[in-house]
Protein backbone atom coordinates (compact mmCIF):
# COMPACT_ATOMS: atom_id res chain seq x y z
CA UNK A 1 0.00 0.00 0.00
CA UNK A 2 1.18 3.24 -0.68
CA UNK A 3 1.71 5.95 2.19
CA UNK A 4 -1.03 9.19 2.02
CA UNK A 5 1.79 11.01 1.28
CA UNK A 6 2.72 9.06 -2.00
CA UNK A 7 -0.72 9.49 -2.86
CA UNK A 8 -0.86 13.01 -2.51
CA UNK A 9 2.05 13.46 -4.65
CA UNK A 10 0.67 11.15 -7.42
CA UNK A 11 -2.43 12.28 -8.06
CA UNK A 12 -2.55 15.69 -8.92
CA UNK A 13 0.14 15.36 -11.95
CA UNK A 14 -2.02 11.81 -12.88
CA UNK A 15 -5.08 13.77 -12.54
CA UNK A 16 -3.25 16.79 -14.25
CA UNK A 17 -2.44 14.84 -17.21
CA UNK A 18 -5.57 12.98 -17.79
CA UNK A 19 -7.30 16.06 -17.77
CA UNK A 20 -5.41 17.91 -20.43
CA UNK A 21 -5.04 14.82 -22.61
CA UNK A 22 -8.92 14.57 -22.59
CA UNK A 23 -8.90 17.88 -23.21
CA UNK A 24 -7.01 17.44 -26.43
CA UNK A 25 -9.23 14.24 -27.10
CA UNK A 26 -12.11 16.57 -26.94
CA UNK A 27 -14.14 14.03 -25.45
CA UNK A 28 -16.01 14.97 -22.03
CA UNK A 29 -15.04 12.73 -19.32
CA UNK A 30 -17.18 9.69 -18.14
CA UNK A 31 -18.65 9.99 -14.85
CA UNK A 32 -15.53 7.61 -14.22
CA UNK A 33 -13.09 10.03 -14.71
CA UNK A 34 -11.58 10.47 -18.55
CA UNK A 35 -10.62 8.14 -21.14
CA UNK A 36 -7.75 10.27 -23.31
CA UNK A 37 -6.89 8.25 -25.29
CA UNK A 38 -8.14 7.34 -28.87
CA UNK A 39 -10.88 5.06 -28.68
CA UNK A 40 -11.64 4.26 -32.00
CA UNK A 41 -14.75 2.10 -33.19
CA UNK A 42 -14.09 -0.36 -36.21
CA UNK A 43 -17.20 -2.25 -37.41
CA UNK A 44 -16.68 -5.50 -39.60
CA UNK A 45 -17.35 -5.54 -43.24
CA UNK A 46 -21.14 -6.00 -43.74
CA UNK A 47 -22.42 -7.12 -40.63
CA UNK A 48 -24.14 -5.44 -37.50
CA UNK A 49 -20.90 -6.12 -35.42
CA UNK A 50 -18.73 -3.28 -33.75
CA UNK A 51 -15.61 -3.61 -31.75
CA UNK A 52 -12.70 -1.90 -29.92
CA UNK A 53 -8.97 -2.76 -29.70
CA UNK A 54 -7.49 -2.34 -26.70
CA UNK A 55 -3.25 -0.99 -26.27
CA UNK A 56 -0.52 -3.68 -26.16
CA UNK A 57 1.48 -4.37 -23.04
CA UNK A 58 0.15 -4.89 -19.13
CA UNK A 59 -2.21 -2.50 -17.75
CA UNK A 60 -0.83 0.77 -16.36
CA UNK A 61 -1.00 4.99 -16.58
CA UNK A 62 0.32 4.64 -19.99
CA UNK A 63 -2.71 2.42 -21.37
CA UNK A 64 -4.86 3.67 -19.06
CA UNK A 65 -6.07 0.05 -18.47
CA UNK A 66 -7.08 -0.42 -22.01
CA UNK A 67 -5.38 -3.55 -22.88
CA UNK A 68 -8.40 -5.94 -23.97
CA UNK A 69 -10.74 -5.45 -27.18
CA UNK A 70 -14.44 -5.97 -27.03
CA UNK A 71 -17.19 -5.51 -29.13
CA UNK A 72 -21.38 -5.90 -29.63
CA UNK A 73 -23.76 -6.75 -32.08
CA UNK A 74 -26.50 -4.63 -33.07
CA UNK A 75 -29.86 -6.58 -33.84
CA UNK A 76 -33.37 -5.28 -34.21
CA UNK A 77 -34.51 -6.08 -30.53
CA UNK A 78 -31.33 -5.54 -28.99
CA UNK A 79 -27.48 -5.26 -28.54
CA UNK A 80 -25.41 -8.01 -27.20
CA UNK A 81 -22.29 -7.04 -25.74
CA UNK A 82 -18.98 -9.01 -25.67
CA UNK A 83 -16.43 -8.19 -22.76
CA UNK A 84 -16.72 -5.19 -21.15
CA UNK A 85 -13.18 -4.08 -20.48
CA UNK A 86 -10.74 -3.15 -18.16
CA UNK A 87 -12.04 -0.02 -16.28
CA UNK A 88 -15.29 1.61 -15.51
CA UNK A 89 -14.44 4.73 -17.88
CA UNK A 90 -13.85 2.30 -21.01
CA UNK A 91 -17.20 0.18 -20.07
CA UNK A 92 -18.82 3.67 -20.25
CA UNK A 93 -16.99 5.31 -23.40
CA UNK A 94 -18.08 1.56 -25.13
CA UNK A 95 -21.13 2.68 -23.92
CA UNK A 96 -21.24 5.66 -25.65
CA UNK A 97 -20.24 4.49 -28.72
CA UNK A 98 -22.84 1.97 -28.97
CA UNK A 99 -25.16 4.73 -28.00
CA UNK A 100 -24.22 6.12 -31.68
CA UNK A 101 -24.92 3.60 -33.16
CA UNK A 102 -28.01 2.71 -32.06
CA UNK A 103 -30.95 3.23 -29.47
CA UNK A 104 -31.83 0.05 -29.00
CA UNK A 105 -31.61 -1.36 -25.46
CA UNK A 106 -28.18 -3.69 -24.17
CA UNK A 107 -29.60 -7.41 -24.20
CA UNK A 108 -27.03 -8.68 -22.42
CA UNK A 109 -23.39 -8.59 -22.15
CA UNK A 110 -21.54 -11.89 -22.45
CA UNK A 111 -17.78 -12.15 -20.79
CA UNK A 112 -14.77 -14.48 -22.58
CA UNK A 113 -13.80 -15.07 -18.95
CA UNK A 114 -13.38 -13.23 -15.49
CA UNK A 115 -9.99 -11.44 -15.40
CA UNK A 116 -9.97 -7.91 -15.10
CA UNK A 117 -8.98 -6.60 -18.01
CA UNK A 118 -12.47 -7.87 -19.17
CA UNK A 119 -14.81 -7.16 -16.75
CA UNK A 120 -14.35 -4.00 -14.92
CA UNK A 121 -16.07 -1.83 -17.37
CA UNK A 122 -19.41 -3.98 -16.46
CA UNK A 123 -19.75 -1.89 -13.79
CA UNK A 124 -20.96 1.23 -16.20
CA UNK A 125 -23.52 -0.83 -17.95
CA UNK A 126 -24.92 -1.91 -14.75
CA UNK A 127 -25.35 1.77 -13.64
CA UNK A 128 -26.25 3.49 -16.67
CA UNK A 129 -27.65 0.44 -19.69
CA UNK A 130 -30.63 -0.36 -17.35
CA UNK A 131 -28.67 -3.01 -15.58
CA UNK A 132 -28.24 -5.76 -18.32
CA UNK A 133 -27.81 -9.13 -17.45
CA UNK A 134 -24.35 -10.54 -17.65
CA UNK A 135 -23.72 -14.11 -19.06
CA UNK A 136 -20.48 -15.89 -17.99
CA UNK A 137 -19.13 -19.35 -17.65
CA UNK A 138 -20.33 -20.96 -14.96
CA UNK A 139 -16.63 -20.94 -13.25
CA UNK A 140 -16.83 -17.00 -13.46
CA UNK A 141 -18.59 -17.57 -9.84
CA UNK A 142 -15.27 -19.02 -8.57
CA UNK A 143 -13.57 -15.71 -9.94
CA UNK A 144 -15.96 -13.45 -8.20
CA UNK A 145 -16.41 -15.39 -4.58
CA UNK A 146 -12.60 -16.25 -5.40
CA UNK A 147 -9.73 -16.23 -2.49
CA UNK A 148 -6.36 -16.62 -2.66
CA UNK A 149 -5.70 -20.38 -2.06
CA UNK A 150 -9.17 -20.93 -4.58
CA UNK A 151 -8.20 -21.87 -8.05
CA UNK A 152 -7.26 -18.84 -10.27
CA UNK A 153 -6.76 -15.69 -10.15
CA UNK A 154 -7.73 -13.87 -6.40
CA UNK A 155 -10.26 -11.17 -7.23
CA UNK A 156 -9.70 -8.93 -4.31
CA UNK A 157 -6.01 -9.22 -4.60
CA UNK A 158 -6.19 -8.49 -8.34
CA UNK A 159 -8.65 -5.36 -7.83
CA UNK A 160 -6.23 -4.09 -4.82
CA UNK A 161 -3.26 -4.52 -7.41
CA UNK A 162 -5.75 -2.57 -10.10
CA UNK A 163 -6.22 0.64 -7.38
CA UNK A 164 -2.99 0.88 -7.16
CA UNK A 165 -1.93 0.70 -11.28
CA UNK A 166 -4.85 2.06 -12.62
CA UNK A 167 -5.20 5.46 -10.38
CA UNK A 168 -7.73 6.88 -10.87
CA UNK A 169 -9.38 4.96 -13.52
CA UNK A 170 -10.04 2.22 -10.52
CA UNK A 171 -10.37 3.18 -7.30
CA UNK A 172 -12.68 2.23 -4.34
CA UNK A 173 -15.66 2.48 -6.02
CA UNK A 174 -14.74 0.30 -8.39
CA UNK A 175 -16.88 -2.73 -7.69
CA UNK A 176 -16.69 -6.46 -9.39
CA UNK A 177 -19.73 -7.11 -10.81
CA UNK A 178 -20.60 -10.77 -10.98
CA UNK A 179 -22.49 -13.26 -13.68
CA UNK A 180 -26.19 -12.98 -13.27
CA UNK A 181 -26.63 -15.88 -15.42
CA UNK A 182 -24.09 -18.82 -16.06
CA UNK A 183 -23.71 -22.18 -18.45
CA UNK A 184 -21.87 -24.95 -18.31
CA UNK A 185 -20.59 -26.64 -21.42
CA UNK A 186 -22.40 -23.45 -23.54
CA UNK A 187 -25.84 -22.33 -24.42
CA UNK A 188 -27.28 -20.90 -27.88
CA UNK A 189 -29.69 -17.96 -28.45
CA UNK A 190 -31.75 -15.52 -30.48
CA UNK A 191 -31.43 -11.62 -30.33
CA UNK A 192 -33.62 -9.56 -32.93
CA UNK A 193 -33.51 -12.61 -35.21
CA UNK A 194 -29.95 -13.21 -34.88
CA UNK A 195 -28.24 -16.50 -33.80
CA UNK A 196 -25.51 -16.84 -31.25
CA UNK A 197 -23.50 -19.60 -29.82
CA UNK A 198 -21.98 -19.48 -26.66
CA UNK A 199 -19.32 -22.61 -25.68
CA UNK A 200 -16.99 -23.29 -23.19
CA UNK A 201 -13.46 -24.02 -24.04
CA UNK A 202 -11.61 -24.00 -20.92
CA UNK A 203 -10.01 -24.35 -18.70
CA UNK A 204 -7.36 -22.92 -21.36
CA UNK A 205 -5.72 -19.41 -20.82
CA UNK A 206 -8.27 -19.58 -17.49
CA UNK A 207 -10.74 -21.78 -15.83
CA UNK A 208 -14.09 -19.88 -17.87
CA UNK A 209 -12.82 -19.32 -21.37
CA UNK A 210 -15.60 -19.16 -23.93
CA UNK A 211 -16.27 -17.88 -26.87
CA UNK A 212 -18.68 -16.68 -29.18
CA UNK A 213 -20.06 -17.50 -31.86
CA UNK A 214 -21.84 -14.44 -34.45
CA UNK A 215 -23.47 -17.35 -36.72
CA UNK A 216 -25.32 -15.19 -39.21
CA UNK A 217 -22.49 -13.22 -40.00
CA UNK A 218 -19.63 -16.18 -39.60
CA UNK A 219 -17.98 -13.74 -36.73
CA UNK A 220 -16.30 -15.50 -33.84
CA UNK A 221 -15.19 -13.68 -30.72
CA UNK A 222 -12.68 -15.84 -28.94
CA UNK A 223 -11.67 -14.00 -25.68
CA UNK A 224 -8.26 -14.97 -25.30
CA UNK A 225 -8.50 -18.10 -25.94
CA UNK A 226 -6.92 -16.59 -29.18
CA UNK A 227 -4.21 -14.26 -28.69
CA UNK A 228 -2.57 -12.01 -31.64
CA UNK A 229 0.50 -9.80 -31.93
CA UNK A 230 1.63 -10.46 -29.10
CA UNK A 231 3.20 -13.35 -26.49
CA UNK A 232 0.61 -15.69 -25.31
CA UNK A 233 0.42 -15.11 -21.10
CA UNK A 234 1.03 -19.37 -19.74
CA UNK A 235 2.33 -18.18 -16.17
CA UNK A 236 -0.39 -18.95 -13.86
CA UNK A 237 -2.19 -21.94 -11.70
CA UNK A 238 -4.85 -21.91 -13.96
CA UNK A 239 -3.92 -22.01 -17.02
CA UNK A 240 -4.48 -25.26 -18.80
CA UNK A 241 -2.09 -26.23 -22.11
CA UNK A 242 -3.45 -29.30 -22.86
CA UNK A 243 -7.02 -28.30 -23.02
CA UNK A 244 -6.11 -25.01 -24.51
CA UNK A 245 -5.13 -26.87 -27.52
CA UNK A 246 -7.68 -28.45 -27.79
CA UNK A 247 -10.14 -25.38 -27.88
CA UNK A 248 -7.74 -24.45 -30.55
CA UNK A 249 -8.35 -27.58 -32.72
CA UNK A 250 -12.06 -26.72 -32.27
CA UNK A 251 -12.05 -23.45 -33.16
CA UNK A 252 -9.99 -24.51 -36.45
CA UNK A 253 -12.21 -27.56 -37.55
CA UNK A 254 -15.06 -25.15 -37.00
CA UNK A 255 -17.55 -25.74 -40.20
CA UNK A 256 -18.37 -23.30 -41.77
CA UNK A 257 -15.23 -21.57 -40.95
CA UNK A 258 -16.00 -17.92 -38.95
CA UNK A 259 -14.76 -15.50 -41.80
CA UNK A 260 -13.95 -13.02 -38.95
CA UNK A 261 -12.47 -13.42 -35.82
CA UNK A 262 -12.43 -10.53 -33.11
CA UNK A 263 -9.22 -12.19 -30.52
CA UNK A 264 -9.33 -10.86 -26.96
CA UNK A 265 -6.20 -8.84 -27.34
CA UNK A 266 -4.57 -7.75 -30.55
CA UNK A 267 -5.97 -6.87 -34.06
CA UNK A 268 -8.45 -8.74 -35.73
CA UNK A 269 -8.55 -11.49 -38.82
CA UNK A 270 -10.54 -12.52 -41.85
CA UNK A 271 -8.28 -15.61 -41.84
CA UNK A 272 -9.10 -18.02 -38.71
CA UNK A 273 -6.25 -20.49 -39.27
CA UNK A 274 -3.71 -17.86 -39.38
CA UNK A 275 -4.94 -16.09 -36.31
CA UNK A 276 -5.32 -19.74 -34.35
CA UNK A 277 -1.51 -20.48 -35.52
CA UNK A 278 0.48 -17.79 -32.94
CA UNK A 279 -1.16 -19.22 -29.58
CA UNK A 280 -0.97 -22.47 -31.17
CA UNK A 281 2.32 -22.71 -32.04
CA UNK A 282 4.31 -21.13 -29.14
CA UNK A 283 2.19 -22.95 -26.92
CA UNK A 284 3.36 -25.94 -28.45
CA UNK A 285 6.86 -24.69 -29.02
CA UNK A 286 7.38 -23.68 -25.44
CA UNK A 287 5.94 -27.39 -24.36
CA UNK A 288 8.27 -29.29 -26.45
CA UNK A 289 11.41 -27.59 -25.47
CA UNK A 290 10.63 -27.93 -21.65
CA UNK A 291 9.64 -31.62 -22.09
CA UNK A 292 12.51 -32.40 -23.55
CA UNK A 293 14.56 -30.38 -21.37
CA UNK A 294 13.13 -32.38 -18.26
CA UNK A 295 13.72 -35.69 -19.69
CA UNK A 296 17.27 -34.63 -20.53
CA UNK A 297 17.44 -33.94 -16.76
CA UNK A 298 18.97 -30.17 -18.25
CA UNK A 299 18.16 -27.37 -15.39
CA UNK A 300 15.59 -24.95 -16.17
CA UNK A 301 17.95 -21.59 -16.50
CA UNK A 302 20.48 -23.75 -18.39
CA UNK A 303 17.42 -25.34 -21.26
CA UNK A 304 16.13 -21.37 -21.62
CA UNK A 305 19.24 -20.18 -23.18
CA UNK A 306 19.64 -23.22 -25.20
CA UNK A 307 16.42 -23.00 -26.59
CA UNK A 308 15.86 -20.56 -30.00
CA UNK A 309 13.46 -18.28 -29.06
CA UNK A 310 14.43 -16.06 -32.39
CA UNK A 311 10.45 -17.13 -33.51
CA UNK A 312 8.84 -15.30 -30.73
CA UNK A 313 11.89 -12.67 -29.51
CA UNK A 314 10.49 -9.29 -31.08
CA UNK A 315 6.66 -9.79 -30.18
CA UNK A 316 4.93 -7.26 -27.82
CA UNK A 317 5.35 -9.32 -24.23
CA UNK A 318 7.94 -10.85 -24.69
CA UNK A 319 10.45 -9.59 -22.13
CA UNK A 320 7.49 -9.71 -19.74
CA UNK A 321 6.49 -13.16 -20.18
CA UNK A 322 8.52 -15.48 -22.00
CA UNK A 323 10.53 -16.87 -19.17
CA UNK A 324 7.93 -17.18 -16.97
CA UNK A 325 5.88 -19.19 -19.28
CA UNK A 326 8.55 -21.13 -20.10
CA UNK A 327 9.04 -22.40 -16.49
CA UNK A 328 5.88 -23.08 -15.83
CA UNK A 329 5.47 -25.22 -18.36
CA UNK A 330 9.30 -26.60 -17.19
CA UNK A 331 7.15 -27.31 -13.96
CA UNK A 332 4.24 -29.04 -15.14
CA UNK A 333 6.46 -31.12 -17.47
CA UNK A 334 8.29 -31.38 -14.60
CA UNK A 335 5.93 -32.91 -12.61
CA UNK A 336 4.14 -35.00 -15.30
CA UNK A 337 7.33 -36.81 -15.46
CA UNK A 338 7.15 -38.00 -11.75
ZN1 LIG B 1 -7.19 -10.66 -21.28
Amino acid sequence: MPTCASRLLRVPLCVLLVIAASVLAAETPTPYGPVSLPFKLYQVPGAPVYYVIGHSGVPGADNEGHTSNAGFVVTEEGVVVFDALGTPALGYRLLQRIREVTDQPIDRIVISHYHADHIYGLQAFKEHAGDPPVWAQRQALGYVDGTASSQGEDAQRRLAQRREALFPWVDESTIIVPPDHTFDTGTTFEVGRISFELKHLGPAHAPGDSIMLVKDYGVLFSGDVIYKGRVPFLDSPETDIDRWLQGLDYLSSLEPQPRYVIPGHGRPSDNLQQAIALTRDYITYVRTAMRKAVADFVPFDEAYEATDWSAYKDLPAFEASNRGNAYRIYLEMEAESF
